[in-house]
């Protein structure tokens, strides 16, 4: 079968790979309708040494079970289901705590001889855990809403509950990539009142309006914190989605915390520190957030992405064949596109 190997710093490449196939007895093999290019896949497509063997790449799709083994109860063969971008077993003392992302039994796609998502099927570990069947046919309408499940509305969903995003509590969202817009939706979700998206690409900051960002603040570093302390009455928010994970994005996001406040953290830290710790510190500013356990969250934000509540579908903005796989890396890489879908 065909797909997506990253061998190093800019080198993505499609390529013939043995074709995925049932192993555990809880596995199930899903074809790929559609997947997608995630933020944190740029990460290696920047740094990655080289490496002949390569990477297998891609944890957000949907599919349809191709194939299920004996243990397996919740999903059959034919059911269209999403999976988060972690698997895990659902039953584990984490999983039953609503922590999906240090599920004992569970894992990365792309690792461990298991597939990754950026091609056309995927060995599925823990499929009663881990897959959700949907309501929908392969081709639905929703599709590029449901496909956010696996990866940027739950994430962005986890750090509104993580900065506690509550009526009432005026919001900061450091970021203006998929996470971040997402996490605009989720702010503006769970009731709060004032909503600041910090970013500056045109195109972004005017769909993040579109999703319920009631103010922009386009400068960076200290001047952007002073911007947000001016929209705020001197006081800062109560609440602060970091979205970035770039030393400078959290200094500006822990700037930006009012007193008492909380910041929820997603993007993946390039640095080994948390900054600020004394100013934080003499502002009782809480620091929560890390992989969303968006498997948990699936059930809670699916009726709203079936109704029509909520479009996070809409931070797609370019799609791609699996063959123009990495032309979409280049393109997000160079915020061409904020984030590409894969329609295989
Ligand atoms: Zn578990």
């Amino acid at each position: 079968m065909r797909a997506t190997v990253m061998h190093g710093a800019g080198d993505v490449r499609i390529e013939n790979v043995p074709d995925a196939r049932l192993v555990e007895p809880t596995d199930a093999l899903v074809v790929v309708t559609r997947g997608a290019i995630c933020g944190s896949d740029l990460w290696p497509y920047r740094s990655m040494e080289h490496d002949d063997a390569g990477r297998r790449m891609g944890h957000e799709f949907i599919g349809v079970v191709e194939a299920v083994g004996t243990d397996v109860r919740t999903v059959r063969r034919g059911d269209v289901v999403g999976s988060p971008f972690l698997w895990s077993d659902g039953t584990c003392v984490f999983c039953k705590e609503g922590l999906h992302s240090s599920c004992l039994h569970g894992g990365r796609y792309g690792f461990d001889d298991v597939d990754g998502g950026q091609g056309e099927a995927v060995r599925v570990p823990q499929a009663d855990g881990t897959l959700v069947a949907l309501p929908v046919d392969r081709d639905d309408a929703l599709m590029p809403s449901l496909l956010t499940l696996s990866d940027v509305m739950g994430t962005g969903h986890h750090a509104a509950l993580a900065a506690k995003v509550a009526p009432g509590r005026n919001v900061a969202v450091v970021g203006d990539g998929a996470v971040g817009l997402c996490g605009v939706i989720a702010a503006k979700r769970l009731g709060g009142e004032r909503i600041i998206m910090l970013g500056r690409h045109p195109d972004r900051v005017a769909l993040a309006k579109e999703l319920g960002a009631t103010d922009v603040v386009s400068e960076r570093g200290d001047e952007a914190v002073e911007r947000v302390r001016e929209l705020t009455g001197g006081l800062g928010v109560h609440s602060v989605l970091e979205c970035v994970g770039l030393e400078q994005s959290m200094l500006t996001a822990l700037g930006v915390a009012r007193a008492g406040g909380a910041v929820g953290r997603v993007g993946v830290p390039q640095e080994e520190a948390i900054p600020a710790s004394l100013p934080t510190f003499f502002k009782n500013v809480a620091i929560g957030g890390g992989p969303a356990p968006v498997r948990a969250y699936i059930e809670e934000l699916l009726p709203d992405v079936l109704d029509g509540r909520i479009e996070p579908g809409r931070v797609f903005d370019r799609v791609s064949g699996l063959e123009g796989v990495p032309d979409g890396y280049r393109a997000m890489n160079d915020r061409e596109a904020i984030k590409v879908m894969i329609d295989f």
